[in-house]
């Protein structure tokens, strides 16, 4: 269909998976955890495979046991202090999804219509633009700033200029995009960053939406993680908070996510659901709220198993941020999430040559790869691709999260490339081995 054309892409995740299989080169690019999930997990899937409770299809919002174990965690996380003796009603304010990814989808399809606006921070997730407008909607987007106007040494330095999200409001905004911490950028926004932006929308957007991605929520290195829908009454009544299975628990093969809300936003979204997917895989639901009772529990030495995993990364940034230094790049030091982004500054030997390295070009002529004739002449695609030909190493370019139209605009969509480190140890050091 035509609507399709602009999506054609490939998509970057489809040029450098293949890309990194077939260079058998040290990938570091897509965000899917290079170990298994945890033992419990695994026994908590195995189980629920074995229940034939679990065998049919599930209530289309989400299978019961779930859907109670996420309102009795989630009601203290996203409701503000002064709703406390406020909950969370499982059936009504909650819908379970085929990974957070669907969630964005079902979101914006339930949500959104052609005229609409939806406002974005670029660089932003790229499943954003793409669920916009296959919506039939028009993303909008302000940037990404530096606070210093300097050069960015950590995601703190970056911010949301307020100014430039009241002049991105119009009449037809009707969705605000927010994703803390940050895909790719590991930002977290801060309890003050995230008052300010909710005192923008209640005056300038009343009746806008915010979905608030937080998929990373467990993975805080400096600070903490703040739902956006907890900040005030107004911002719970227009936040729709998305959650991964996947993400939280290393198990993105399971394909689990829930959207926590208030009823009259969560209401049109479980109309969706029974249409597009009817309901997510029952075995993995029942596996998922068996995860998260278990989750509170100590683990490792540690007093639960969120805290064991953020230390787990905690430690895996830091080395790969030293690794990155002596590369030669230079990246910006994440709070959050799994993923540094780094610039390759002019007169790196990554920069010696422009284009698309031959053995990328002959693997295409070859019929084994395809990649989007939009990103030939990008230089952070080049670059990727030349690190993967020429190192070994996998990353994703960053202007892969910038609409094509300003890349090269914004700062931060020239030269920079993002490394996943949500990987073994041994596979880190392979990959600083290569880079040295
Ligand atoms: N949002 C962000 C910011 C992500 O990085 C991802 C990872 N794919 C998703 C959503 C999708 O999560 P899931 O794997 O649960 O579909
Ligand atoms: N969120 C992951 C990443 O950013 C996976 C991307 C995807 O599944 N499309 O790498």
């Amino acid at each position: 269909a035509l609507r399709m054309r602009p999506f054609a892409g490939p998509s970057v995740w489809l040029e450098f998976t293949p890309l990194s299989k077939l260079t058998s080169s040290v990938n570091l690019g897509q965000g899917a955890p290079g170990w298994a999930s945890p033992p419990f997990v695994k026994k908590a899937l195995v189980k629920a495979c074995q229940d034939d409770s679990y065998c049919q299809y599930a209530r289309s919002a989400g299978a019961p046991v779930l859907v109670e174990q996420i309102a009795r965690q989630y009601a203290p996380k996203v409701l503000p202090s002064t709703m406390k003796s406020r909950k969370i009603d499982p059936a009504t304010e909650i819908v379970v999804t085929v990974g957070a990814s669907q969630a964005i989808s079902l979101a914006c399809t339930a949500l959104l219509q052609e005229g609409d606006e939806a406002i974005l921070i670029e660089p932003a997730f790229d499943m954003y633009t793409a669920a916009v407008q296959m919506a039939g909607a028009t993303p909008v987007y302000i940037p990404f700033r530096s606070r210093s106007n300097g050069a960015i040494a950590t995601a703190n330095d970056l911010c949301v200029d307020l100014e430039d999200l009241e002049n991105a409001v119009t009449e037809k905004t009707r969705m605000f995009v927010l994703n803390t911490p940050h895909n790719p950028l590991g930002k977290v926004f801060s309890r003050d960053e995230l008052i300010e932006i909710a005192d923008v929308l209640d005056r300038k957007a009343p009746s806008c939406i915010v979905m608030s991605d937080e998929v990373y929520e467990h993975l805080v290195f400096e600070g903490e993680h703040v739902p956006f829908a907890s900040v005030s009454e107004n911002a719970f009544d227009r936040t729709l908070s998305i959650y991964s299975f996947g993400k939280t628990f290393s198990s993105t093969g399971t394909k689990i996510g829930w959207v926590v809300g208030p009823h009259n936003l969560i209401r049109d979204l479980q109309i969706a659901q029974q249409f597009v997917v009817f309901c997510t895989n029952h075995m993995g639901q029942a596996a998922a709220a068996e995860a998260l009772e278990l989750s509170q529990a100590p683990y490792d030495n540690f007093s639960t198993y969120f805290d064991w995993i953020c230390d787990v990364y905690r430690k895996k940034r830091d080395f790969l941020v030293e690794v990155i230094r002596a590369a030669g790049l230079e990246p910006i030091v994440p709070q959050g999430a799994f993923y540094i982004c780094a610039r390759v500054p002019d007169g790196h030997p990554l920069k010696e040559k422009t284009g698309v390295p031959e053995k990328v070009q002959e693997l295409v002529k070859e019929g084994k790869l395809q990649i989007d004739p939009g990103t030939v002449d990008r230089s952070d695609y080049n670059i990727s691709r030349r690190l993967v030909v020429q190192k070994g190493v996998t990353t994703i370019p960053i202007s892969a999260f910038v609409k094509p139209e300003l890349v090269g605009e914004s700062a931060l969509s020239k030269d920079f490339i993002r490394f996943a480190f949500c990987h073994p140890d041994h596979v880190l050091k392979e990959a600083s081995r290569r880079l040295r």
